[in-house]
């Protein structure tokens, strides 16, 4: 086999190829400015993150996971109080809400866009429900309209999960402009990748962009002086200055996700579930899934054609061993059906048609 022929699932070199010289331009003006960490590069990426959403603020974090705990931690909501969250996200959202003494509430998905039903989640409402966490996952908005109706009718907080939906929108609003406080990871794979850890909280609330600032960096506004239990989390400036660039391109690399997705959508054959499209919805792709009941030989099979997949995810939260004796006792098996059966096709933004037009072929003669 002529391993050039192999079409990778991803590949962060190439992915960053096209940006190598603006990157190292800014690499060296970052590092002889001297100047590393909460400087004028965090500030600028800040705004232009936020403008880019159409929020009014934007905090720059260290990573994605820290975003969702300090969200949850800048509501200072009481132990023990519950969270109600999709039982098929990455573990990352689940593990925010135990890392603030908090019980995660799981519901299950909508089999069609794999995000949250939110026809399930007003029966898992009681007096200790605080907070609603919708996940974008695989880079598809929740029904935002919905979640906030309930929320509010219910007097909860909304914290997005943007960490797959950086620029999706829904009913034309941005990812990230719908909840209260939302989250956003910048990992090096996400449709926004930093070269290295990132993260990201956006909001339109002045008084909650105070607190995760300050909760971002040790609990204080004034050196030295600490109004909050806090945390070390602060995006540091060569990270931002890389996403500075980078968010001059994510327009362009979601562009060319959607190109690819729509050549999947096109001409796989319908033996493979594929994502729902509907005119409410503007999708980023940052993971292309298929379904099909054979999904373990079909990825062996695409395997031995030079074709690598992934899985998100193999295990459902709940079946991860982290989860015994904490959400072993909430069964899913809607979740645990797409975890069986789903396969994520390449779809980077190094790809080109003629890659995915061949696992395309290769996949219609499974
Ligand atoms: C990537 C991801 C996170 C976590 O982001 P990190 O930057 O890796 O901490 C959280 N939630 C979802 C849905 C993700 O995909």
């Amino acid at each position: 086999m002529n391993l050039t022929d192999m079409i990778e699932y991803e590949n962060l070199g190439k992915l960053n190829k096209p940006f190598f010289k603006e990157l190292e331009q800014t690499f060296k003006e970052t590092l002889e400015g001297g100047w590393y960490i909460l400087g004028n590069k965090v500030q600028e990426f800040e705004i232009q993150f936020a403008d880019y959403c159409g929020t009014k603020y934007s905090l720059g974090l260290a990573n994605g996971l820290d975003a969702l705990i300090i969200a949850l931690r800048a509501f200072n909501f009481e132990k023990g109080s519950e969270v109600i969250v999709p039982s098929n996200t990455y573990i990352a959202t689940i593990l925010s809400i135990l890392h603030n003494g908090l019980v995660p509430v799981l519901v299950e998905p909508d089999i069609a866009t794999y995000n949250i039903d939110v026809k399930k989640i007003e029966e898992k409402i009681t007096k200790k429900t605080k907070a609603i966490i919708p996940v974008h996952l695989y880079g598809k908005v929740c029904e935002m309209d919905t979640i906030n109706a309930i929320a509010k009718k219910n007097n909860l907080k909304v914290i997005e999960d943007c960490a797959q939906a950086h620029g999706a929108t829904y009913k034309s609003v941005n990812a990230g402009n719908w909840g209260d406080l939302n989250a956003f990871s910048f990992y090096p794979t996400k449709n926004l990748g930093a070269i290295g850890d990132a993260g990201a909280i956006t909001t339109n609330d002045e008084d909650l962009a105070g607190k995760v600032k300050s909760l971002r960096n040790y609990g204080s506004k004034v050196k030295y002086y600490n109004e909050l239990v806090g945390y070390n989390s602060r995006l540091d400036e060569m990270q931002a200055a890389f996403l500075s660039i980078k968010l001059k391109y994510l327009d362009k690399i979601n562009e060319h996700k959607r190109l690819l997705a729509a050549l999947y959508l096109k001409h796989l054959k319908s033996d493979f579930i594929k994502p729902v499209v509907h005119s409410d919805y503007v999708d980023v792709y940052h993971i292309f899934c298929v379904r099909h009941p054979k999904r373990n030989e079909l990825k062996e099979y695409l395997l031995k054609n030079n074709t690598k997949t992934d899985i998100h995810y193999p295990v459902a939260p709940n079946k991860q061993t982290a989860m015994r004796g904490i959400l072993d006792n909430q069964p899913t098996p809607l979740a645990e059906e797409i975890h069986q059966t789903t396969l994520s096709l390449p779809i980077s933004y190094y790809h080109t048609e003629q890659d995915i037009l061949k696992v395309i072929e290769v996949m219609n003669k499974f």
